[in-house]
């Protein structure tokens, strides 16, 4: 029997690309569709080397309760058809939550990726998602122990918890072009390593409240008056941006359009800061080490924080001070992020989730891993 991999979006398609190649056709992999367009989800299938998925419909672009319902819907009818051994789902996204509910009403055992992250953040659709989730997970992989902690001390059972590690380590290390592929991609792109700034923004938080996208963007433009500032610009941005009238501040950063996997990382590698409200960067910078101002409100992954590698900042002054700071440290305090470990585990993750499905087909019962 197949184990679904159910996902709708380009972090989860990274960060469980390499569980997907280990499970070889054993994985079946359905994407819902949340995020389906060339550039978020069509060219990763190919760039991770993943097989093509099962796609549903009607769900790209509708409301929450829309995408979540409508993706159940038709999880529900595959799982019914096809009852797989277990369902793994990663992170915080409405698809992930579908396949969390459709596992969960056919009583198929639910492996959850990355779990136990809070943010504390009643505002984020995502912080509600992921709670949901580890409640209903029979597997929990915790990224951290700190992550495992948080679970118990919610009164998740801890023989139902694993700590293995976070995926993105090993997407990370495969996925990063080489050397002399890199030094192509940055001439390509007109700057040297070590003195630019790369950015995204992407977070409802930060697009869709004008003050905050202006206050973000007059930040990156003034920093552009020093030093190149690229700014991968997310479909949700550009339209946001459009609207609210900014495109004249766009106009002095280096806008580029989303970028493959491996080319995001080439130009993360040797960014003299990052500037981004991602999940995924603030753990990507710990194992590229890198320095990186996250502009959020709160955030779900304090390790980058404690560790050194990342600064939380609210839209404003507050950016430009930081990424300021970041440059007084100059060549010093980036040899010093390279030397620094990543908090997010030792790229074994997916390996390590590989071996507890393995345990469940051979019998032995979710909720006893230890
Ligand atoms: N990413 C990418 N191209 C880009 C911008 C980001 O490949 O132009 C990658 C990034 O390295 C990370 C993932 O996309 O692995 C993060 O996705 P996103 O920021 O959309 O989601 P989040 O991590 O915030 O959930």
């Amino acid at each position: 029997r197949s184990v679904a991999i159910v996902l709708g979006t380009r972090p989860e398609l990274v960060k469980l690309a390499h569980l997907v190649r280990l499970l070889g056709p054993a994985a079946h992999l359905v994407h819902t569709g949340q995020h389906y367009d060339a550039d978020l989800s069509g060219r990763f299938l190919t760039e991770l080397g993943l097989p093509e998925p099962t796609l549903l419909e009607g769900v790209g672009g509708k409301p929450r309760a829309v995408q979540i319902s409508a993706a159940l819907t038709q999880l529900d009818a595959l799982f019914a058809a096809e009852p797989p051994l277990a369902v793994v789902v990663q992170g915080d996204t409405n698809a992930s939550l579908a396949g969390a509910l459709a596992a969960n009403s056919r009583g198929i055992p639910l492996v959850h990726v990355e779990a136990g992250l809070r943010s504390h953040d009643r505002a984020m659709p995502e912080e509600h998602n992921r709670i949901v989730i580890d409640q209903l997970a029979d597997v929990l992989c915790a990224a951290t122990e700190d992550n495992r902690d948080l679970l118990r001390a919610e009164g998740v059972p801890s023989g139902r918890v694993a700590v293995t590690g976070n995926t993105v380590v090993e997407a990370v290390q495969e996925h990063l072009p080489a050397a002399e592929e890199r030094a192509a991609l940055l001439a390509a792109h007109g700057v040297t390593a070590d003195r630019y700034v790369l950015a995204t923004v992407h977070r409802p938080e930060n697009t869709d409240d004008p003050a905050a996208l202006r206050a973000i963007l007059s930040e990156l433009a003034a920093l552009a008056a020093d030093l190149p500032v690229l700014f991968a610009v997310h479909p949700r941005t550009k339209a946001r941006l459009e609207a609210a009238g900014l495109g004249h501040l766009l106009a002095v950063l280096t806008p580029l359009p989303p970028l493959g996997y491996g080319e995001f990382l080439a130009l993360a590698r040797h960014a003299a800061v990052l500037v981004s409200d991602s999940g995924g960067v603030q753990e990507e910078t710990t194992v590229l080490g890198r320095p990186l101002v996250v502009v959020r409100r709160s955030t779900e992954r304090p390790e980058a924080m404690d560790s050194g590698f990342a600064e939380l900042v609210a839209p404003g002054r507050a950016i430009g001070r930081a990424v300021r700071r970041r440059l007084a440290e100059g060549e010093a305090g980036l040899r010093r992020l390279t030397a620094a470990p990543s908090p997010f585990g030792d790229g074994l993750a997916s390996q390590r989730i590989v071996a507890l499905l393995g345990a469940m087909a051979s019998g032995q019962q979710p909720g006893r891993l230890s």
